[in-house]
């Protein structure tokens, strides 16, 4: 039997139009951009096209996209980049709980060098309230980080009205928006942000490239020095595949945000039926906040999540936890802390996320198995 890949959370593979346009820049036209002679301005012109294309889907001017080597590095760059810029107004950062790692470590070396992190609470929806962030805000903050989407509970942040009250503040705001091409409207205008961090093998493009919108004079120190490529903010000489794979998914990923969130949300909500309706004790985590479509973040009680994953993983469906596992032991991801689930719950939860390609069958052929591995799972535990 086929099998099913719930988890595009994780990643997502390269789909057949954003390897056909990457593959000459591998071979004909996998020269250096920076190079003088035809062969380089070949590849330059390759690089600009990636560029503009996607400046038009942020809605920003070509300059204001820098290209990086994937989410982590974009978001790294956004962080440490305007924290040590802006170093003359102060010290003092904002973030949630409930970010990535990419963004609360690259806030830990920040403190290291004598930030003040404030790290603010979520509701148990895995809400930020606007008037909490907007109380955070001192006259010494030099930048907010607020993720748009969470990659685990797939909760979606009001950013147009955060970003809206930072920099009413003189506050440059970054988002995270790696979980929403595809799903959520990223025009930056629309959003107010000043930085947006974007990861193309999140939206069926190519491993270890992404791209950081900075708004045109925001600040920004380099995090990676070299050869001054990128306009000065991200040395090494240009991934030209990768960004024209980049730019080709989200162009797709755009033009299809519409279908994707009607016919995917449906499907993810079909299966969130399902799931409520044939398995007792379950919580759906972020129920009761705006969601991504494609995301179904589920809590069993009274069982583990390790042997649920590995039982769906030997029928065939590839899906993962919300927690961390470490030998013998299971952690709550700090996502799921952040919302405040007893322990019974946190254990067992599990994420499943949807892609363009899952269809109606899937989902309810992973309906029915989840329904008959809880009831497995919790029997001996009821006995015991
Ligand atoms: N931020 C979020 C919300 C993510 O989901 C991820 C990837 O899982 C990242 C950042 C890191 O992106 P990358 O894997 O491209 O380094």
């Amino acid at each position: 039997m086929d099998r099913i890949y719930l988890d595009h959370a994780a990643t997502t593979p390269v789909r057949p139009e954003v390897l056909e346009a990457m593959l000459p820049h591998f071979s004909d036209n996998g020269y250096n951009p920076s190079s003088v002679h035809a062969e380089g301005r070949q590849a330059r012109a390759g690089l600009d096209a990636a560029r503009e294309r996607t400046a038009a889907v942020f809605g920003c001017k070509p300059r204001e996209v820098t290209f990086t080597g994937g989410g982590t590095e974009a978001d790294n760059l956004g962080i440490l980049g305007v924290a040590r810029a802006r170093r003359e107004r102060g010290r003092h950062v904002v973030t949630t709980c409930i970010e990535h790692h990419a963004v609360l470590h690259a806030c830990d070396v920040l403190r290291e060098d004598g930030y003040e992190i404030e790290v603010l609470e979520v509701d148990a929806r895995g809400l930020l309230d606007p008037d909490r962030f907007g109380a955070a805000l001192r006259d010494d903050t030099v930048l907010a980080a607020v993720m748009y989407a969470n990659n685990e509970i797939g909760t979606v942040q009001p950013i147009a009205e955060l970003a809206r009250r930072a920099r009413a503040r003189g506050v440059t705001f970054l988002t995270d928006a790696v979980q929403a091409p595809g799903q959520l409207p990223l025009a930056v205008e629309e959003l107010g942000v000043d930085l947006l961090a974007i990861s193309a093998h999140k939206f069926y493009g190519p491993k270890g490239v992404g791209a950081l919108y900075v708004r045109a004079g925001t600040p920004v120190a380099p995090i990676i020095h070299g050869g001054g490529q990128e306009h000065g903010r991200r040395s090494g000489t240009e991934n030209v595949a990768g960004v024209t794979g980049l730019a080709v998914g989200l162009e797709l990923a755009e033009a299809e945000r519409p279908a994707f969130a009607q016919r995917v949300g449906g499907l993810r909500d079909r299966l969130q039926a399902a799931l409520l309706a044939r398995i007792p004790d379950l919580t759906v985590n972020g129920d009761g906040a705006p969601r991504l479509p494609n995301n179904l973040s589920v809590s069993f009680e009274g069982l583990d999540a390790e042997p649920l994953l590995i039982g769906l993983d030997l029928e065939g469906v590839a899906a993962s936890a919300g927690s961390a596992c470490a030998a013998g032991s299971v952690e709550a991801s700090h996502v799921i802390a952040a919302l405040g689930l007893p322990e019974r719950r946190w254990r067992g939860t599990v994420r499943l996320s949807l892609g363009r390609l899952t269809t109606q069958a899937e989902v309810d052929r992973a309906s029915g198995l989840l329904e008959r591995l809880v009831a497995a799972q919790r029997t001996p535990a009821a006995a015991s």
